[in-house]
């Protein structure tokens, strides 16, 4: 045999082991398949770091070289982390936000029959941060009705970072909202801060609020899902889309299909803007879910002179709308008063997007 002949054959019997290898590859990725289904119907975690530790130590045990152990292990836990990656990705593909086909949406219809978030509109979510009076509403509401805005943030309650600041009027804040709602044929959302105010919320808002602060605040979440009203979820601080969808799954779960996501900003080393608003996120979030997203340009800027370009961003994104702050004078605002767009602002960012239509 000469050299080249014995080449050829050393490497027909290589390929035949990679064949080899790749069958039993897969036969263990389906083995760890159902695995996990029987761990999630246990409902133990599929991570269990004992197990790993017990069968590298086998391996060790049998491994005869060439390799030296340290290979040997390097290479096994490359293998347990696909396989968990496998499993975690089989998981999600089972929650209810996940989307499963491709056309797959949620169209959230608000209670007028036509007013849809998920559909082909593409909604302006619209109002000034809290409500501080009667006549704020009113010239806001007015300004936004007159661009065809149909929900208005109607904000009584502040988790403000201080609890000194102004902490939202209350009560008396939603009875004003849905006086000025009322008044344009308007729809309110307003921040609920707690369960034990849905009853009373009830009564004025048409979609509930979580805010960033509470995304992760699973019995709020629990108790949203018993409602019979859409809820806006808002991205959490420093939450990861898995963590922001987990949260969303919370209460669809438990009964509320009617959920819309809010990317607003996450936070990063960056200071000339409040936080980073992930606009890659957006486009993940509509490519794994059925939800609407929309996008708050106002709370991931922190600043209101990038407005137009983040609005004009928000609209070619694929993103179900924008979520913006407006008040008839920011300056004087009670909070984020930097953010604030005034109406004549709001006016012009109307005019930025309005090219897309
Ligand atoms: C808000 O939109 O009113 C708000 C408080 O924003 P976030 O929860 O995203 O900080
Ligand atoms: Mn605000």
């Amino acid at each position: 045999m000469t050299a080249h002949d014995q080449l050829q054959e050393l490497r027909s019997q290589i390929d035949s082991i990679n064949m080899q290898l790749l069958n039993l590859l897969s036969q263990r990725a389906r083995i760890v398949t159902e695995i996990g289904k029987t761990l999630d119907e246990l409902g133990s975690q599929h991570y269990d770091p004992a197990r790993e530790a017990q069968m590298l130590q086998e391996l060790e045990q049998a491994n005869k070289g060439p390799f030296p152990n340290e290979t040997i292990k390097a290479l096994f836990r490359e293998i347990f982390r696909a396989s968990l990656a496998l499993e975690e990705q089989q998981a999600r593909a089972k929650i209810k936000v996940q989307r499963k086909t491709l056309d797959e949406r949620t169209i959230i219809t608000l209670p007028d029959g036509v007013t849809t978030i998920g559909g082909s509109e593409f909604q302006i979510i619209a109002g000034p941060c809290a409500v501080e009076s009667y006549e704020q509403m009113d010239e806001t509401a007015a300004a936004l009705a007159a661009r065809g805005v149909k929900i208005i943030r109607g904000m009584a309650y502040k988790p403000r970072t201080s609890p000194y600041e102004f902490q939202g009027l209350g009560e008396p804040g939603l009875q004003i909202a849905r006086q000025v709602a009322n008044k344009y044929g308007m729809f309110i959302t307003s921040e609920i801060m707690d369960k034990s105010q849905i009853d009373m919320m009830l009564d004025y808002v048409d979609i509930f609020w979580v805010g960033a602060r509470n995304m992760q605040n699973s019995f709020l979440l629990r108790a949203l899902g018993a409602v019979n009203k859409p809820v806006i979820l808002k991205r959490g601080l420093a939450a990861t889309l898995e963590e922001f969808l987990y949260a969303a799954e919370y209460i669809v779960s438990s009964g509320n299909p009617n959920v819309i996501l809010i990317e607003r900003g996450i936070r990063t080393f960056e200071k000339w803007t409040r936080n980073t608003l992930d606009i890659g996120g957006v486009a993940v979030l509509k490519l794994e879910s059925h939800l609407p997203v929309v996008v708050d340009i106002s709370h991931s800027a922190g600043r209101r002179d990038i407005a137009n370009p983040l609005a004009r961003v928000a609209r070619a994104s694929g993103a179900d709308g924008l979520m913006v702050e407006v008040h008839p004078n920011p300056p004087v605002a009670m909070s984020d008063a930097k953010q604030q767009l005034s109406i004549p602002e709001f006016n012009a960012m109307m005019d930025a997007i309005a090219a897309f239509a």
